[in-house]
């Protein structure tokens, strides 16, 4: 019996860390200033994951280009280079920040 009671008590005392919450990341702002090199690590749009200078969700007027070159999914609304619906598997990876 006392066995029991030991485990018992093992089991209270290792349980007692409380969990950290999660920090609040604030980010002043998700998307590129104006100005910036197509391309770069500074060239991201943070609030749809793909490069500033080609979110067309952001600024329309580049949608035409991509309307052009193929490169479009009319039942989203993006670039289909850009279609996560269409293509669940896409990785659009930011550019590393140069030094
Ligand atoms: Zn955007
Ligand atoms: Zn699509």
């Amino acid at each position: 019996m006392s066995a029991f009671v030991s485990l018992i008590l093992c089991v209270v005392a290792c349980n007692n860390s409380t969990p950290e919450p999660a920090p609040e990341v604030a980010l002043p702002s998700v998307h590129a200033v104006a100005g910036v090199v197509s391309g770069s690590h500074a060239d991201w749009c943070g609030e749809h994951a793909v490069p500033e200078s080609r979110c067309t969700r952001c600024d329309s007027s580049l949608v035409p280009a991509f309307q052009v070159t193929g490169d479009w999914c009319g039942e989203h609304a993006v670039p289909e280079s850009q279609c996560l619906q269409c293509s669940p598997e896409l990785k659009i990876e930011r550019p590393p920040k140069e030094s």
